[in-house]
């Protein structure tokens, strides 16, 4: 088969493999233990893959808290800023902004936020899917705290005008979060230089372990300040308690490693395939549409609403690995709220596939693949 499906998640390259390996066996130590050579060495390789990491986003090491994964840095964000909030002062309002195309893992927060009384504007987005930096200007209230919103998008892989929102952020002195799960890696960052003041992701995206992943909390300038959402033993400053998952979190840093690396020529290498990819789908397909913008986008994704539906192809498309723009759950059909938010409607968004290239993604690979799509699509509509 053919896996087209790296924006949900990546295989681990085995030379991330290979570094992760001995601090299952022979470096199996806490870092926490401070007496002896087994805690050392653990906690060694926690402190080079912070730096690995802060290297990869232009952070210091000792803004990074590593975490079980973007979802949790998601969550963390919102709950641990109300909690902080709340303790300083019970009775005064919140407000947040985010859009309406944020991963599940940010929106379902903020729906529960909501629910904790804090008020939360979800901004429409343009058809690209993108926010649009005067209108988080207009939603700011005088009780605004956090601003929200997803640097590229998973579905449709549009990059969001971070750079432009972080200003206005900094401007009215709100917090600026991201979720850059899909733009780490994959675009060249600068946290420091943007002003960002905290940032989310995940170490499976970027050929790390699944389980892993990291939360940005700015240092100073202003330092940023948010409440633990776990609370224990105290590791990682206080802010994240629980054994750190040592294998993972070197996993991880040798993953930013790797693609700090070879960012340049592999967004290159990326673009170039996606494009060749669009061509051939262009020619093969009448009808096709791509989803997202056409330039401001990460190089591997592309989002195409085909002229028929997804789920009569799927048969044909076993031996391909993507995803579509619905799910059916229990029978029903729930359609993307990203497809919906930048306008497709029901029909167009069940005939939507993403399909996302990664690392070992080959140009025999996506001549094949336009075949097979072309060939799945019933002749009487081509
Ligand atoms: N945010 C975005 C944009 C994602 O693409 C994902 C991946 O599913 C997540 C968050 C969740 O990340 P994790 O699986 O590490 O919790």
């Amino acid at each position: 088969g053919i896996y087209l499906d790296y924006n949900a998640t990546t295989p681990v390259d085995p030379e991330v493999y290979a570094r992760m390996e001995p601090y299952f066996k022979e470096y199996f130590g806490n870092p926490a233990s401070a007496g002896h050579h087994w805690g050392w060495a653990a906690d060694n390789a926690v402190q080079k893959a912070r730096g690995q990491v802060a290297s990869l986003i232009g952070a210091k090491a000792n803004e990074l808290i590593f975490t079980s994964g973007a979802t949790e840095a998601n969550n963390w964000v919102i709950f641990g800023l109300i909690s902080k909030l709340r303790n300083e002062n019970p009775y005064e309002p919140i407000h947040m902004i985010t859009s309406c195309v944020e991963h599940s893992s940010t929106m379902k927060a903020m729906e529960a936020a909501q629910k904790l009384n804090v008020e939360v504007d979800f901004l429409p987005v343009n058809l690209y899917g993108q926010v649009d930096p005067e209108a988080v200007r207009k939603a700011i209230k005088p009780h605004t705290k956090l601003m929200s919103f997803i640097w590229v998008n998973n579905e449709i892989g549009t990059i969001n005008p971070i750079s432009e929102i972080a200003k206005i952020a900094k401007e009215n002195q709100i917090y600026l979060h991201t979720d850059a799960t899909q733009a780490v890696g994959k675009i060249p960052m600068n946290v420091t230089e943007l002003g960002i003041d905290l940032m989310s992701f995940s170490g499976h995206k970027i050929y790390g372990p699944k389980g892993v992943g990291a939360l940005f909390i700015r240092s100073k300038d202003p330092k940023v300040q948010i409440n633990p959402l776990i609370y224990g033993g105290g590791q990682e400053r206080g802010l994240r308690s629980g054994t750190l998952n040592v294998p993972a979190i070197v996993g991880l840093g040798f993953a930013a490693e790797i693609c700090q690396r070879h960012l340049y020529t592999e967004a290159a290498r990326l673009l170039s395939l996606r494009q060749l990819l669009w061509q051939k789908l262009q020619v093969a397909i009448p009808g096709i549409r791509m989803n997202g913008h056409p330039t401001e986008r990460s190089p591997n994704n592309l989002s195409v609403t085909l002229p028929v539906k997804t789920d009569s192809l799927l048969s044909h498309l076993q031996k391909l690995g993507v995803s579509t723009g619905s799910a059916c759950s229990s029978g029903a059909m729930t359609v993307s709220h990203v497809l919906r938010g930048i306008g497709l409607n029901s029909d167009q968004a069940q005939s939507t596939l993403r399909l996302s290239l990664g690392r070992w993604t080959t140009e025999n690979e996506i001549l094949r693949a336009a075949d097979i799509l072309q060939n799945a699509i019933p002749k009487k509509i081509v």
